[in-house]
């Protein structure tokens, strides 16, 4: 099948691949129809690697997914032909200690689409479990569908953080991670999310999203606007899904005295983080690693209208311009967000 392939760092090819994938008795066959590009898929493109996580051989692109089943296996209850879905990347050993905890996003086996060695999903289709493929609400469509996997993130770093009603979140980053957690966070009963970044357009978009205060800070100071918005108090949360070494050590500051710090973005390099900070405002971290069990809730919010991604999704390409859209991503405006890739039907 012709696939998106990275062969190494730096060159992209659109070309036939022979992916060999058995239709077991618990999976689903799925047609491909939108895929996300994700910052790790642009960065496996421009280096080869992530962390431990290196390209060695022509590996096929793409995790952020949705489709329309095919085929079902002989045991598959919950689906059928024709139902619209869309899938989490990371399949687990099911049988293994951390899937037994309910941690299956920590499963050291897990085999996580567009991750060395794992091809990924920008081809025309797919084998995978039943038990992580998820049905689409009727008004939710394949470009929304292919936004459940970032949202997902956010959902996780929502979880984490045991968000009461009426807390204040401070958001780092407004990338798509950062912005799809602030709407999960408002989702989960924030009452004000402050969401920081240098590019002045993604807060903008980001401001027309809910109670959402924009904080440029190449132009202002975080910190008083946290005094400003908390009485001097401080934030109840603060996610950070930057990964900015700088933005990352300094969550502490504008964190409440028993607030929460959960660490979303992952910084390329290690962090000072000042431990006695910490200590002083007796603050709990939380570490974010991609999600469990939180597909069909992101759906359901999707579905109720609690969550609207559209207005994230600023570019779509076709299949046939996939390299010319990880060039794009590669050099992405400010002005963009999420780009996605619909292949053909
Ligand atoms: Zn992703």
């Amino acid at each position: 099948m012709e696939a998106l392939v990275l062969e190494k760092k730096d060159v992209l090819t659109l070309r036939d691949i022979e992916l060999k994938e058995k239709l077991g008795p618990h999976d689903v066959r799925i047609t491909i129809h939108t895929v996300g590009v994700c910052g790790s898929d642009v960065h496996y493109y421009t280096h080869g690697a992530i962390g431990p996580f290196v390209v060695r051989e022509p590996m096929v692109l793409g995790h952020e997914a949705s489709g329309i089943i095919t085929e079902i296996g002989a045991e598959v209850k919950h689906l059928k032909v024709g139902d619209r879905v869309c899938m989490e990347p990371g399949i687990p050993d099911p049988n293994s200690r951390a899937t037994q905890l309910g941690i299956y996003n920590l499963d050291p086996a897990v085999r996580f689409w567009a991750t060395p060695p794992i091809h990924g999903v920008l081809r025309p289709s797919v084998v995978h479990p039943a038990a992580f493929t998820f049905k689409l609400p009727d008004n939710v469509s394949y470009a929304e569908g292919a936004m459940v996997e970032p949202l997902a993130v956010g959902m996780h770093a929502a979880n984490k953080a045991q968000i009461k009603p009426g807390d204040v979140a401070v958001v780092m980053g407004a990338g798509a991670i950062g912005i799809l957690t602030a709407l999960a966070a408002l989702a989960g009963g924030c009452s004000q999310i402050i969401l920081t970044d240098v590019q002045q357009e993604k807060l903008e978009l980001a401001a027309k999203l809910g109670p959402i205060r924009p904080v440029n800070v190449a132009k202002e100071k975080l910190l008083d606007v946290v005094n400003e918005l908390t009485g001097n108090w401080g934030a109840d949360i603060v996610f950070e899904c930057s990964g900015n070494e700088r933005a990352a050590s300094s969550v502490f500051q504008p964190l409440r005295p028993g607030g929460v710090v959960v660490f979303v973005g992952i910084p390329l390099s290690p962090v000072p983080i000042s431990i006695a900070e910490a200590q002083v405002k007796e603050a709990r971290i939380e570490n974010v690693f991609r999600y469990a069990h939180v597909y069909p809730r992101a759906l359901a919010l999707m579905g109720s209208g609690k969550i609207d991604v559209k207005p994230l999704i600023t570019d779509t390409f076709a299949f046939k311009d996939s390299i010319k859209a990880f060039e794009y991503c590669a050099h992405m405006p400010a002005t963009s967000v999420k780009a996605q890739i619909e292949l053909p039907q």
